[in-house]
């Protein structure tokens, strides 16, 4: 059977040692976490992780979700009583703005907290995910009267949120959408329209569902600058603020599909709803990137998440099966065979499992930093900048971790052999379930687009620049200790590889839009290399200051890190010479010759 266990150890290593929270009390909301707290609030998700969602992960993929005739949703057996487990421990306030109830922790615990969710069970920590972006969204963009009516709830968990962009005829081009919106005599508007695919649009977990809605308001200008962004309420809150008469909105079918059973992915029947405008009329997607952005750091997390589960349990099972000897010599001569933990390709699809893991951590954590700094430093300067790494590394966060999370899966379901492939050791659910985050919250190929076409130039180049300084200055600093010369010649490497890149896209991709959009994947996966190299690097130096050979922990990471240096990195390479051969070849076939 398969077993999770939360990394609480190498969580504890980075939020501690390699980004040295404590060195930021004085940000609000950082006073207050000590090393002990940050441990107690790590220990006590863990647990929560380990004993509540882990045990439903199975069962609910099982199970997955009903539509009821009344056009009520069933969440699997075990969700709802979990999900007022997680209201009653406060897990969805962690992190959030202390006006609206929350706790105002750092964001970068919550995302730990996140990652053990996401692990444990993918399809349920959907649901709470999805709200914090939603909310995040209402503070972002909504009147002081909406954030009282909806976030505050919001944020406690009692009331869920959900986006609702996708329709039939409109998935990444939201220009296309055509639910409209009528305005009222009151200031409110009539919603009709349909929207698919819209996670947790119904569930029988929280008391009201708050669901944000993209509209064309009637008259409005055509494609993308006409939308606008509404609030609609399952129930509409009567004068105390309690859910009140039910809106004109329902469940018209559940999507069966390939992962995340648990999570109810619904057709959404707007019917002459009743919503309130969110900010100003036709400017709805601005605010809505506030719920993207946001969700596309999770979904990234989604793609590490998996990645974890899936190892922890190839690990096991490498040490525990028995086939053929070891090429040096029988390891276990007493057994029939020996573990195939013996054998360097199993070794193989280990190390890059767990390099991808821990890099990934290390990234996931670093860049969610700079969102607390962005949102909660009195500097300027260091708003700027983390503005600038936020909006450049949110794609290649959400693009790479993901691809190559997918992949990890995919490695460790091999491991298993055919039983990888038989649903009795899980590894099969975790590959079905990482494989969404590929495709939702903008698929991984728009993401590219994204960072090639706007992020990469946004203010002259400055986020990618100031990068760079930032690895050479790293490699500069390091440059007299020998201890970690292999770990700053690789990343140097790679990041002249980077340069190289992105030096070849502004001298061929602004001439020919092709050439970028061609390289566009190749790119972010050059970038996910780079960076993930920045994050070894980074935790080599903290591993050699604080390895004093009592704990195997830190061996264990430098031996990891050069690992990931001497064969998962040169793959930069290859991807900086795709992409510098040009869309030509890509392009050349006639439509109808495929
Ligand atoms: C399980 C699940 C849950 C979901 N949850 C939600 C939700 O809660 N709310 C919501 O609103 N939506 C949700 N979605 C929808 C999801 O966000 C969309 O599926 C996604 O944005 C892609 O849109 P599409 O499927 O219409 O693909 P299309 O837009 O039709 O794209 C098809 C292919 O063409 C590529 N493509 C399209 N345009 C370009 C271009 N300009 N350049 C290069 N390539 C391009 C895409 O990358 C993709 O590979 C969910 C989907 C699923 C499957």
């Amino acid at each position: 059977m398969p077993r999770y266990k939360a990394p609480v150890r190498d969580m504890q290593f980075i939020l501690h040692d390699v980004l040295s929270l404590q060195n930021y009390s004085y940000l609000p909301g950082f006073s207050d976490a000590s090393p002990d707290l940050i441990d107690q609030i790590l220990e006590g998700g863990a647990k929560f992780a380990e004993d509540v969602l882990f045990p439903l992960n199975y069962s609910g993929d099982k199970e997955g979700c009903k539509r009821n005739p009344d056009a009520t949703v069933k969440t699997p057996d075990g969700f709802p009583a979990a999900y007022e487990q997680l209201v009653d421990a406060e897990w969805l306030s962690l992190s959030a703005d202390p006006k609206y109830g929350g706790q105002g922790l750092p964001g970068v615990v919550n995302i730990a907290i996140n990652e053990m969710q996401s692990s444990s069970n993918m399809a349920f920590s959907m649901y709470p995910g999805l709200t914090h972006g939603a909310y995040q969204a209402l503070l972002a963009g909504g009147s002081e009267e909406q954030k009282q009516t909806y976030v505050t709830k919001m944020i406690n968990g009692k009331w869920s949120g959900t986006m609702n962009l996708t329709e039939p005829q409109c998935g990444t081009d939201l220009g296309l959408i055509k639910t409209k919106a009528v305005p009222q005599a009151d200031g409110s508007y009539k919603i009709t329209g349909q929207k698919i695919w819209i996670s947790g649009g119904e569930q029988d977990l929280s008391e009201n569902i708050i669901h944000l809605v993209l509209a064309r308001i009637e008259g409005g200008p055509e494609g993308i600058k006409g939308i606008s962004l509404f609030v609609v309420p399952k129930f509409i809150p009567d004068a105390d603020g309690n859910p009140g008469e039910r809106n004109a909105l329902e469940c018209g079918g559940l999507e069966e599909k390939m992962g995340i059973h648990g999570n109810a992915t619904c057709v959404m029947n707007y019917d002459g709803a009743t919503g309130w405008l969110v900010g100003e009329e036709h400017k709805g997607m601005r605010t809505m990137f506030v719920m993207m952005n946001e969700a596309r750091l999770g979904v990234g997390m989604q793609g590490l998440a998996q990645a974890e589960i899936a190892y922890q349990n190839a690990a096991d099972f490498a040490r525990d099966r028995l086939q053929s000897r070891a090429l040096s010599g029988p390891a276990a001569p007493e057994k029939p065979a020996d573990p195939i933990i013996v054998h360097p390709d199993v070794r193989r699809m280990l190390m890059d499992s767990r390099a991808f893991t821990e890099g990934a951590r290390a990234f996931m954590f670093w860049t969610a930093l700079y969102g607390d700094l962005l949102h909660k430093s009195p500097d300027d300067a260091v708003r700027q900048k983390a503005g600038d790494y936020m909006a450049l590394m949110t794609p290649v966060v959400k693009a790479f971790l993901t691809d190559i999370g997918f992949k990890t899966t995919s490695e460790c379901l091999q491991l298993h052999g055919g039983i990888g492939y038989t649903q009795e050791m899980g590894v099969e659910q975790y590959m079905r379930d990482a494989r969404i985050a590929m495709i939702y919250e903008g698929t991984n190929g728009i993401q590219a687009l994204d960072l090639v076409g706007r992020k990469l130039a946004a203010n002259g180049g400055r986020a990618i620049f100031t990068f760079f300084k930032e690895m050479d200055d790293f490699v500069g600093e390091n440059a007299d200790n020998s201890d970690m010369k292999l770990f700053t010649d690789a990343l140097s490497d790679a990041k002249k590889k980077l340069e190289a890149g992105t030096t070849w896209l502004m001298q061929n991709g602004l001439s020919n839009f092709n050439n970028a959009a061609a390289a566009s994947t190749d790119y972010v996966h050059l970038f996910g290399y780079t960076a993930m190299a920045y994050m070894w690097a980074m935790m080599a130096k903290t591993a050699l200051e604080k390895d004093d050979g009592s704990d195997p922990y830190y061996a264990n990471k430098l031996k990891t890190a050069r690992y990931y240096m001497e064969r998962v990195l040169p793959k930069a390479g290859s991807h900086l010479d795709m992409l510098k051969a040009g869309a030509e070849s890509m392009m050349a076939l006639e439509a109808d010759a495929f």
